[in-house]
């Protein structure tokens, strides 16, 4: 978990999630468009209807209806007023729909995003909804502390897109243990592995967070808005380059380099 202190109604309120939608469209990621066709392929015989919940800006939502009956749900109306389908506006751990309404409940970059009691709702919701299958699309083993920004105006450090949980897919199949794990993969772009530890030190000595002039970043406690590299001296640039040759030598001795930044995982109800 990160330590970042921000709180549930700053991170995971409509409000919150209506200025994400705003400015992202996701189709425009080479590797989003290579995950459609991956959730495609996995897709099981004997599926018709999907709940895909957290749609974002649909883009795999659409996806997905090129084939079967879709019915989106999010808590941004920003987000579902870009959506082609049937919509519902709910957070993922109060569904208001029936008991195995749909085949299958679909979520893509969601679980990481949700707070833990939201999360542990939501997992029960997708037990509760789903008649046959949970699938879902999680970042795999991300060092959360990797993506972290410190805010210039309250000093706040904390994770760019707010995640709050890491996965694999044991982490995963804890979620729904009425489930079975039938298939996974992993996609998209490569990510180095890090340690928590080095990256502190690589952010708060060597001045190197996650930031790039011209990225959209929000501080989730104050606002602001933003944000630039700080001006980093030799000695900066020298502890953030011992930081990288402390990594590659973790690496080496662990023989774990990194892997695809995605888990896609399919799960099947068991108990019937
Ligand atoms: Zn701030």
């Amino acid at each position: 978990m990160p330590d970042a202190p921000h709180t549930h109604e700053q991170v995971d309120s409509p409000a919150f999630y209506d200025r994400h939608w705003e400015h992202t469209d996701t189709a425009v990621d080479p590797y989003v468009v290579e995950k459609g066709d991956r959730i495609l392929r996995l897709m099981p015989d004997g599926v018709r209807s999907v709940l895909d919940v957290g749609c974002g800006d649909g883009y795999l939502t659409h996806r997905i209806a090129e084939r079967f009956d879709v019915t989106a749900a999010d808590r941004s109306g920003v987000a579902l007023s870009r959506l082609r389908c049937p919509t519902v506006e709910a957070s993922a751990d109060a569904l208001p729909l029936g008991d195995r309404s749909f085949d299958m409940v679909f979520a893509s970059e969601l679980l990481e995003h949700l707070p833990a009691p939201v999360l542990a709702g939501a997992a029960r919701e997708f037990d509760r909804v789903a008649r046959a299958y949970v699938f879902v699309a999680v970042p795999h083993r991300e060092n959360l502390r990797r993506r972290f920004a410190r805010c210039p105006g309250c000093q706040l450090e904390f994770h760019i897109d707010c995640h709050h949980h890491s996965f694999d897919k044991d982490a995963l199949a804890r979620l729904f243990p009425r489930f079975r794990c039938v298939a996974s993969a992993e996609l998209g772009a490569f990510e180095r592995a890090t340690q928590p530890a080095l990256e502190r030190i690589r952010q708060r000595i060597g001045r190197r967070w996650w930031v790039w002039d011209g990225a959209k970043i929000t501080c989730p406690r104050c606002g602001h808005d933003r944000f630039e590299s700080p001006p980093r001296s030799l000695v900066h640039r020298a502890v953030a380059g011992a930081v990288d040759v402390a990594t590659a030598l973790v690496n080496a001795r662990s023989g774990r380099s990194g892997g695809p930044y995605w888990l896609l995982a399919l799960f099947r109800r068991t108990n019937e």
